[in-house]
């Protein structure tokens, strides 16, 4: 290439850079002559005047940038690649000025990883929030047709089966005011509340509230915080994710021999943090879970929630009512010794 095509593709260069998405030039001979920063971070190894193929091994769109070479016209083709991922890209392969005859082809690239994420998330949500509600719906309607035929005059039977009708129509409800407190929350996920909310209160309230299941579940609820310690939040969504966590203690840890097990709500001060931890000496949860509990429906073990009453949402709840509160959730666990879940929020400023 000469001095004179270098100088000619100054402005062209200069364009590629203003561009926020990968983009880059490739003359007749299918080596890159341009691109801008966001193509060389994404393919370090294409470097300028060198064939395309040596950077992008993606046959389909080689191919287009050949029809687009004899003359097609500009096209979008997908190129998936694995970065340790899977990233999935659109490719528009456009022909520059066809009419100059310059095989030049300008290649632009967009990143659908996320939206692809994204669309696989609700994919999978609407199919697990549907799976969920269906398999108490069949045991209702099981149960009314019995009712209507075989047991309608058989009164013990009736008062059994109406138990375990109201127990699978309060677990559909318990799964609809989940997904509706989550939409609540993710709604108004970029609003910070600003009330003063005083975490001890809540605390106190929580192992109050909680006393029976605890004693139900032969756990002890010990409880170590300061009298007040107040951060700026939402107290509804603050209680409500403390008892998450509490409940998920009591509910996880119970010793099945019937022996007594701690859980400890712990609230400190820690670099102008209230940190609120609960701790619990149960089986524990094995690291590879850790990453994912708190995704929605994500449960260690389905059976054991679904006995428990647990929608598979609750840690989901937690996570995005901390995020709100521009807060982080902590999970640790060491099989066979327990697990801890904590979150430390802001302090509220001038507060004792
Ligand atoms: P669930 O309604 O099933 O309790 P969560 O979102 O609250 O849903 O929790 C997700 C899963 O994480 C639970 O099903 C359980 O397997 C696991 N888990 C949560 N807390 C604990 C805990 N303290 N100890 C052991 N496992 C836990």
């Amino acid at each position: 290439m000469t001095g004179s095509v270098t100088a000619e593709l100054m402005p062209v260069t200069a364009l590629l850079e203003a561009l926020n998405d990968p983009a880059a030039m490739i003359d007749a001979g299918t080596r890159v002559i341009a691109a801008n920063a966001a193509w060389r971070a994404l393919l370090p190894a294409a470097r300028l005047g060198q064939p395309l193929a040596l950077a992008l091994r993606a046959p389909d769109v080689l191919d287009a940038v050949a029809r687009a070479q004899q003359g097609g016209a500009a096209e979008t083709v997908a190129w998936s690649e694995r970065r340790p991922y899977i990233h999935d890209h659109e490719v528009h392969v456009a022909p520059l000025d066809p009419r100059a005859n310059s095989r030049a082809v300008l290649l632009t690239l967009r990143d659908l990883t996320e939206i692809r994420r994204t669309e696989r998330m609700r994919v999978d949500f609407i199919a697990n929030a549907s799976h969920e509600l269906r398999t108490p719906l069949t045991t209702l309607l099981g149960f009314i047709e019995t009712l209507q035929g075989a047991a309608r005059d058989d009164a013990a039977a009736r008062e059994r089966f109406l138990a375990i009708m109201g127990e699978q129509a309060r677990r559909m409800k318990r799964l609809i005011d989940d997904l509706l407190s989550l939409s609540r929350i993710e709604q108004n996920e970029r609003l910070v509340p600003q009330a003063a909310v005083d975490l001890a209160g809540i605390a106190r309230q929580v192992a109050d509230g909680l006393a029976g299941l605890a004693a139900e579940n032969r756990i002890r609820l010990v409880l170590d915080a300061p009298e007040a310690l107040v951060v700026t939040g939402d107290r509804d969504e603050l209680l409500r994710a403390v008892e998450n966590l509490v409940e998920n203690a009591i509910k996880y840890s119970a010793d099945d021999n019937g022996a007594e097990r701690p859980v400890e709500i712990g609230l400190e001060m820690r670099d102008g943090h209230g940190r609120l931890s609960v701790r619990d000496h149960g089986p524990g949860i094995a690291r590879e879970h850790l990453p994912r509990l708190t995704e929605r429906f994500y449960r260690v073990d389905a059976g054991q929630s679904r006995a428990k009453g647990g929608t598979g949402l609750g840690l989901a709840l937690v996570k995005h009512i901390v995020a709100r509160h521009r807060g982080r959730l902590h999970a640790d666990s060491t099989p066979g010794k327990g697990s801890t879940f904590a979150f430390s929020l802001p302090l509220r400023p001038n507060s004792p």
